[in-house]
């Protein structure tokens, strides 16, 4: 096997030795402590990708991390995304039935997943009860990457019960801070630049990958990967660039997959396949060097999304210094300063007209690219995910005496 495990000291080249020094003192302080992390897919989806990475990078600092997914029936998984989109602002009834499956398939993972250790993190609201049936021997930490600008009033008050009980909630962005007891602090993803996704390739490599799929590279390609969701506007991405297609020739790449805790993404991906001709490319392929390979050649990425958590694909096209044009909302705002290193819009208009000055002028927009690339060395690599976990774990020395085997 050439690939090896990546550690921190990977990330030198890019943040600079003073940087990996201190993360090591931090992780020193609350080193051989045991972490678990719980979420509710192990494919498809920004948290799994950055849990596969997190996760390993960690165990290299000495932190003991693991990683578990809970397990449940498809109804589960209906209601558990029926209240993702409630949290994202859809509208949910919210009854006594899905309560009781929600709460019930919760117990049954309780029971099954023995959590005895230090620090438990819970990510996102499917496997959020769960701490109804544990007895705390450390913190838990809820840790909720969905856009909660606005959630469902209802829905939210229920869920309240539980995040009270968490000792700590990590929040994206401070503007989807909400009001619970609990003290919330706020974390941005980051890219891994070292994973499948990220990692240099060549041209060479990067045309093979096309080449393998069929994509013609005779046109400027438009692409677009995300999970199949109406969340991220895959209709408003193909009528922007049908707008655009009348001015300038190019071609659409939309590749996304499907997360295992989502039944509804067939369904969008089904709705989507009408659109389909010589020059709307629309692929369900779990491929990460194909995402690595479009997101390269790509004369515009576009995350053209109506609610976004943070949206990794927004920073991991900026790191191959592509420009993006990304909706204007969530954590997309977090990432991209409008013409300085990405652009942001607001209707499938504006996203239109933006492609076309692009497809036009690239030659205007060479900054914008390195300012890209600059903005995701500088704020958006794991590096700096990992040291403000090291400083949450570090808070809570005091507060709940975790064993801290240099004390
Ligand atoms: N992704 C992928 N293949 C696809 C679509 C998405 O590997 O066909 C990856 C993408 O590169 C990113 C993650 O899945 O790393 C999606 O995370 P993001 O935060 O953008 O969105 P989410 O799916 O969590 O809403």
């Amino acid at each position: 096997m050439n690939r090896r495990i990546v550690t921190i000291d990977d990330y030198e080249k890019h943040v600079g030795a003073e940087t990996i020094a201190r993360i090591k003192r931090k992780a020193e302080a609350v080193k051989d402590l045991r972490v678990v992390n719980i979420n509710s897919t192990y494919y498809g989806g920004g948290v799994s990708v950055l849990l596969g990475s997190m996760t390993v990078l960690m165990n290299g600092l000495g932190i003991e991390t693991g990683w578990r997914t809970i397990h449940g029936p498809p109804d589960f998984f209906s209601v558990t995304k029926k209240m993702h989109n409630a949290l994202q602002a859809g509208e949910m009834n919210w009854s006594e039935r899905k309560q009781e499956i929600y709460e019930y398939v919760n117990y049954e993972n309780a029971i099954i997943n023995h959590l005895t250790h230090d620090i438990v993190i819970v990510h996102d609201p499917q496997p959020l009860p769960l701490i109804n049936h544990y007895r705390k021997i450390g913190p838990w930490i809820w840790r909720c990457h969905i856009d909660l600008e606005q959630p469902q009033g209802d829905l939210w008050s229920y869920l309240t019960r539980f995040v009270d009980q968490y000792d700590a909630v990590i929040l994206s962005n401070e503007a989807y801070a909400q009001k619970v007891n609990t003290p919330q602090v706020f974390f941005m993803p980051a890219i891994d630049p070292f994973s499948i996704v990220n990692c240099d390739m060549d041209d060479a490599a990067c045309e093979e990958r096309l080449r393998h799929y069929s994509i013609p590279t005779d046109l400027p390609l438009i692409v677009q990967v995300s999970r199949f969701d109406r969340w991220k506007d895959p209709e408003g991405v193909i009528e922007a660039f049908k707008i655009a297609r009348k001015e300038v020739p190019c071609r659409l790449v939309l590749l996304g997959n499907v997360a295992t805790d989502d039944p509804e993404g067939p369904e969008v991906y089904d709705s989507l396949l009408s659109n389909e001709s010589d020059e709307i490319i629309i692929m369900s392929q779990q491929d990460g060097a194909l995402v690595n390979a479009l997101q390269r050649k790509a004369a515009v990425v576009m995350q053209k999304s109506i609610r976004e958590g943070f949206g990794l694909t927004v920073s991991e096209a900026m790191w191959k210094g592509t420009p993006v044009i990304g909706g204007n909302v969530g954590g997309i705002k977090l990432q991209i300063e409008d013409g300085v290193n990405g652009f942001l819009v607001n209707s499938v208009e504006e996203a239109a007209s933006k492609l076309v000055t692009l497809l036009q002028h690239p030659e205007r927009y060479e900054e914008v690219a390195v300012n890209a690339k600059e903005t995701v060395r500088e704020k958006f690599l794991l590096s700096r995910y990992v040291e403000q976990y090291l400083d949450l774990f570090n808070s809570f020395e005091t507060a709940f005496k975790l064993k801290m085997p240099h004390k």
